[in-house]
């Protein structure tokens, strides 16, 4: 079978869904590989670095005609319209979210693959696309506040005096919420966490903060998400952030129920309080945000002076390594969907991973899977 990857169409992608490297590995899973002339450019992959690894790189139309489809973003209508009936598209496509685009699989004909909707057991951790985006977006997240604050991390003593280190307050503890916590600390930032799932505390302490304690019990649904929190819960936690954000120089929220708008957390009022030269990074900011100032993808600045940042391209501002994670996760998928080696894939939906991406098979709808539980 033929795989392509084209160049992504959405306007500032700087993702592409195999470098030089994971392109090499899908061959020698006996696929042949085309990739899009131009397809890595943004992401420090230019065609001579697809030519010298003995890929060839193709045209646009060489490309949509392969036998699978291998992107980082959901096909546009008139990507789809490009998909041969019979063929498969592999990408991120937020399946529960996107009703519509499901019709436009079936009615296309094609086995459509959503990298998302990896289930989270331990099995399928070197699959998971959502979470190599996290890690990255999370790190990122924390260069971004530093770039904003304009002040150092780290606090010194020095012959000409001190300096205060910042402090940094990280919602949700998940994996975006830990990889921040984890290089705000190694900048020297006093960092403090806080998430509904008390259980992850000592993996915060692991990485150099400290965990906010409140009092309340919070429930963990069969698939490994936090459960949404009750009045009481919400409460509860209400005035914790309130402190918080109060006593902070940075504020990065990570908090997500999945299929829901982001919880809305840092409060106006809370803002306004916050010192002029503060930074709130909204990572939840593609659902809505867990800030009341933030607006998604752009910049605000509040009248006191808070930096609101709820960029939605946070992984694609290091693009060269995202791609490189992104492209290993789906090497590691066609692994397992290539047991021969043959260049087949061969779909087997006795395997909770396989069935959980599928969203439809040659044009029917599969979509939702059965549930998982978690392992
Ligand atoms: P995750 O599910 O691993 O972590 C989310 C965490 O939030 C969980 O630990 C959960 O318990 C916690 N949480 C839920 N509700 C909470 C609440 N009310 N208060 C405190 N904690 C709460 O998810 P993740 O992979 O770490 O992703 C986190 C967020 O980052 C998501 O919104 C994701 O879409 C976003 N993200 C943004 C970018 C970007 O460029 N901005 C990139 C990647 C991911």
């Amino acid at each position: 079978m033929r795989i392509g990857i084209p160049r992504e169409a959405w306007p500032g992608e700087s993702l592409v869904a195999a470098t030089a490297k994971t392109a090499e590995q899908l061959t020698k899973l006996g696929y042949d590989v085309v990739v899009e002339s131009g397809a890595g450019q943004a992401a420090d992959q230019p065609d001579e670095a697809y030519t010298a690894a003995g890929i060839r790189v193709g045209d646009h139309a060489t490309v949509w005609s392969s036998d699978v489809i291998v992107k980082v973003n959901a096909p546009t209508d008139e990507e789809i319209g490009q998909l041969r009936r019979g063929s498969t598209v592999v990408s991120i496509m937020a399946p529960g979210r996107s009703p519509e685009l499901i019709e436009k699989f079936t009615a296309a004909g094609v086995t459509a693959l959503a990298m998302d909707a990896v289930p989270r057991i331990s099995r399928a951790q070197s699959m998971d696309v959502l979470s190599s985006m996290a890690n990255v977006a999370g790190y990122r997240a924390v260069i971004e506040a530093a770039h904003e604050f304009g002040r150092m991390f780290t606090g010194q003593v020095t012959a000409a005096g001190k300096t205060a280190p910042a402090r940094v307050f990280v919602v949700g503890a998940g994996v975006a919420g830990l990889a921040a916590i984890g290089a705000a600390s190694s900048m020297g930032a006093v960092v403090r966490a806080f998430d509904v799932r008390p259980e992850v505390a000592e993996q915060v302490e692991s990485m150099g903060a400290e965990f906010v304690h409140v009092q309340m019990e919070q429930e963990v649904s069969s698939d490994g998400y936090a459960k949404e929190m009750t009045a009481e819960q919400e409460a509860a936690t209400a005035l914790m952030y309130d402190e918080e954000a109060r006593n902070a120089d940075i504020v990065i929220t990570t908090a997500l129920i999945p299929g829901r708008p982001a919880p809305k957390l840092i409060t106006a009022e809370t803002i306004a309080a916050m010192r002029g030269g503060s930074v709130i990074v909204d990572m939840a900011a593609a659902n809505g945000g867990n800030a009341a100032a933030t607006r998604t993808g752009e910049r605000v600045v509040t009248d006191n002076g808070v930096v609101v940042l709820g960029y939605t391209d946070l992984a694609g501002r290091l693009a060269a390594q995202t791609s490189q994670l992104y492209g290993t996760n789906i090497v590691n998928l066609f692994k397992l969907l290539t047991p021969g080696k043959d260049g087949q894939v061969t779909l087997d939906f006795d395997d909770v991973i396989q069935r959980g991406i599928t969203v439809t098979l040659d044009g029917e709808s599969m979509w939702p899977p059965p549930p998982v539980q978690v392992s």
